[in-house]
């Protein structure tokens, strides 16, 4: 058995013929554009988005192929990653039919994007030490076993997950493994996204919402073969990243040394909090991290929960989270928002 793309593809996405939009149809430069309906007068801003944006986004995924390596044709481009993740539901998983393997404690989103597409979840807990059960993944397997997600550096848990096991997926599995890199940036470990020429199944999911600090213009990136970015296209809404997304996308990645002195100086953050937090009675353990955030084991996740919130001071709670019972997930802020949490936590004792 090897891996076979027509195999794993929806019918119906197979026999799909696309929405071709104007932007589709007429691609060359033009004095007087009257195909799209548009309001040729202009738009009531200061700026002008009178006109639909380029829909492959070609700019921003030149400039990607630049700093990123990867062709641009291998990359596909998001209303955050958050929509290659439901694209690749809605590609590969036949509603009440096929079914996907996820590895908790990891991201949330693939399970609710496989709820919303009516997909079965198989789940495969990681290990104690939060790496792959390669054995259980193995039984889990069955022939309608279409994506594999792993999450490295994974979220909630913050540490990467062994290569070599990542790749004994890969090499065995028929369907897609997908990696979600959305933490790369921090991570001592390599990237998978220069695999791609030796993994036919592999797809790599990024972001600019995190380490790029663009949250807010949802741009997520997707890495994988041509084939398979060409589905993702045909399947995407005509027009999925907007016009101010990809103008503001592509002037920030004209700054890439800003986002590496910020990268570092989160990571001497990160460093500086784990120092700090270790000194309290309540921190029973703190994973190492590969990311812009750490998971802290403590004594009492619902108590200083909710004692932080008093405080203006919000974390993340997972608490209830299967393999994460008492722990609270903080992410790395500036210097002086991580000065206060830890002294609200020194108070935590008084209050
Ligand atoms: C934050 C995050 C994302 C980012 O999603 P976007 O839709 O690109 O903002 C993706 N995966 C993981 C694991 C994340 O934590």
């Amino acid at each position: 058995m090897s891996f076979n793309l027509n195999t794993i593809l929806r019918p119906n996405i197979k026999n799909l013929k696309p929405y071709s939009s104007a932007r589709d149809e007429f691609k060359g430069e033009a004095s007087v554009y009257l195909d799209a309906n548009e309001n040729a007068f202009g738009s009531p801003l200061s700026q002008a988005f009178h006109r639909y944006p380029d829909p492959m986004a070609y700019a921003v995924k030149m400039r990607l192929s630049e700093i990123k390596g990867v062709p641009a044709r291998n990359i596909f481009l998001g209303n955050g990653s958050d929509e290659a993740i439901d694209i690749l539901f809605r590609s590969f998983c036949n509603p009440g039919v096929d079914n996907v393997i996820i590895v908790p404690p990891t991201y949330g989103m693939y399970e609710v994007s496989a709820n919303i597409n009516d997909v079965q979840i198989k789940r495969v807990n990681l290990t104690e030490d939060y790496q792959l059960n390669l054995e259980g993944i193995a039984e889990a397997i069955d022939k309608n076993t279409k994506l594999i997600f792993i999450c490295s550096p994974n979220n909630p848990t913050g540490n990467s997950i062994k290569r070599e096991d990542i790749e004994t997926l890969l090499a065995n599995f028929n369907g897609l493994v997908v990696i979600d890199e959305a933490y790369i940036n921090f991570s001592r470990q390599k990237t998978f996204i220069q695999e791609l020429t030796e993994y036919a199944n592999l797809v790599v999911l990024q972001t600019l919402s995190k380490a790029w600090g663009l949250a807010a213009l949802r741009v997520g990136m997707a890495f994988a073969s041509e084939e398979i970015i060409e589905i993702f296209n045909k399947v995407k809404p005509p027009y999925n990243v907007n016009e101010a997304s990809q103008k503001f996308a592509l002037e920030a990645l004209r700054n890439v040394d800003q986002v590496n002195d910020w990268i570092k100086e989160i990571l001497k953050e990160r460093d500086a909090l784990v120092l700090a937090l270790r000194n309290f009675d309540f921190v029973i353990d703190i994973y190492p991290s590969d990311a812009n955030f750490v998971l802290v084991k403590t004594a009492d996740a619902d108590g200083i929960y909710k004692y932080l919130t008093e405080k203006g001071i919000i974390v993340r709670n997972r608490n209830k989270v299967e393999l994460c019972e008492g722990c609270l997930r903080i992410t790395v802020g500036t210097n002086k928002e991580n000065q206060a949490l830890i002294n609200s936590l020194k108070k935590l004792k008084d209050d």
